[in-house]
């Protein structure tokens, strides 16, 4: 599936390839097409105009909103941005508090902290060692000035589901918004902002097997209303909310992966939490000194995160010598390798943060690579840990733990 062959791809929550489906329903947008969907005067725009509100239908119709709740951006970060930044002004008569969690993506956190600088307040949650939010902490937390609690649906790192009915519950009954990113969720989980009382979500279509540049923010308009700030001001479009030429082909091609993912979620989620337990357990099994980080009982079905102990996750992947794409606990804010923020949340120390390795599988991961991503893992880890004189002290009984490096 577009990889060389050589290749096993296990770093879908970073990025999906586009469905075939999906590419081939977006081709014609490009040239025969090409209309701007804003152009009132021609066919050329009434065909694009015409295509963009099916795709929104098709989001709209995955996670059970209206259509005109659907507002598009270029992928999550701009819709997280436009719905923290977007709410913070709106409401910033009614308070200047704000409640997030330590284990968000940096689209949540980076927004919170620019909020932070302009005199805004947020509370930063904890997570337990399963990556779940204590639902008193959430209960405290909430003030009278609190305008906004963005929760994450499911996290990208350890594929960790929140609890989103019980928190939307806390949020009803306290009168405060909530939003989720819900990045990771959307396509792959059932997401139903209005039945667990979310008022906006961010979500992406390069996540769901869909282009990359294209995402859309949902906001609800109705009991209640809510009120976002454009954060981008020019023609006008998508009601105000969001200004610029539409991504017309990107657009029709998330309508095409929503509904793909609407008809396949279900089945495809079985047969990815079926192989991601072979993957998990035939790992645990063969290697010693493996651990399953988050929680394994509310979680997404296709992610797993393991910490290899007394070693590198960096160096351990390196050592997959480009058999197998994952991503280490260290890599995900690109460039640096500070440990991983949502592991260090999740109380593991920075030696077992560096340890980890993400496996997320997807739609076309095959049941025959399993048996060899195993394989591949194990020969890594002994050979690594054959010529490591860390391995070779715990071996000799010394413990590690107590030793002051
Ligand atoms: C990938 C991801 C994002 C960023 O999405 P883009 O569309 O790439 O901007 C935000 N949040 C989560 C949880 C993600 O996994």
């Amino acid at each position: 599936m577009g990889t060389n062959n050589n290749l096993i791809y296990l770093d879908n929550n970073a990025t999906t390839p586009t469905d075939p489906a999906v590419l081939e329903t977006m081709l014609p947008y490009f040239n025969a097409r090409f209309g701007n969907a804003a152009s009132r005067t021609h066919a050329l725009g009434w065909m694009a105009e015409e295509a963009v509100d099916q795709a929104r239908n098709q989001i709209a119709s995955l996670i059970g909103a209206q259509t005109k709740e659907i507002v598009f951006t270029s992928g999550a970060t701009e819709s997280n941005n436009l719905a923290i930044k977007g709410i913070a002004e709106a409401y910033r008569r009614k308070g200047k508090h704000l409640v997030t969690l330590k284990t968000e993506h940096n689209a949540v956190l980076d927004p919170c902290e620019y909020l932070e600088k302009r005199g805004y307040e947020v509370t930063y949650l904890d997570v337990g060692p399963d990556g779940l939010v204590d639902l008193d902490d959430l209960r405290q937390s909430i003030r009278p000035d609190t305008i906004l609690v963005s929760i994450m649906w499911a996290n990208n790192e350890t594929g960790v589901i929140q609890p989103m009915e019980r928190i939307g519950a806390i949020c009803e009954e306290a009168g405060v918004l909530l939003m989720s990113d819900a990045t990771q969720a959307v396509g792959k989980i059932p997401v139903d902002p209005k039945s667990a009382g979310v008022h906006l979500i961010a979500f992406s279509a390069h996540k769901m097997y869909g282009p990359k540049g294209v995402g859309a923010l949902y906001i609800s308009q109705r009991n209640p209303r809510v009120k976002v700030t454009a954060q981008m001001d020019g023609g006008g479009h998508e009601r105000g909310m969001r200004s610029g030429t539409l991504n017309v082909p990107g657009i029709v091609g998330f309508g095409k992966a929503a509904t793909i993912a609407q008809r396949t979620r279900a089945e495809e989620a079985k047969r990815l939490a079926g192989l991601r337990d072979q993957l998990e357990t035939g790992i645990l099994s063969r290697i010693e000194q493996t651990y399953v980080n988050g929680s394994t009982q509310h979680r997404l079905p296709h992610v797993t995160n393991i910490s290899f102990k007394y070693m590198d996750g960096e160096a351990l992947m390196m050592s997959f010598n480009q058999h197998i794409a994952v991503s280490s606990g260290s890599a995900c804010t690109s460039a640096s390798l500070d440990p991983s923020h949502v592991l260090l949340a999740m109380g593991l120390s920075g030696d077992m943060a560096h340890a980890s390795l993400r496996f997320s599988l997807g739609r076309f991961t095959r049941a025959s690579d399993i048996p060899k991503v195993i394989d591949q893992v194990a020969k890594s880890v002994d050979k690594l840990r054959s010529e490591s004189p860390i391995w070779e002290m715990y071996k000799d009984g010394v413990d590690l733990d107590t030793i002051e490096w």
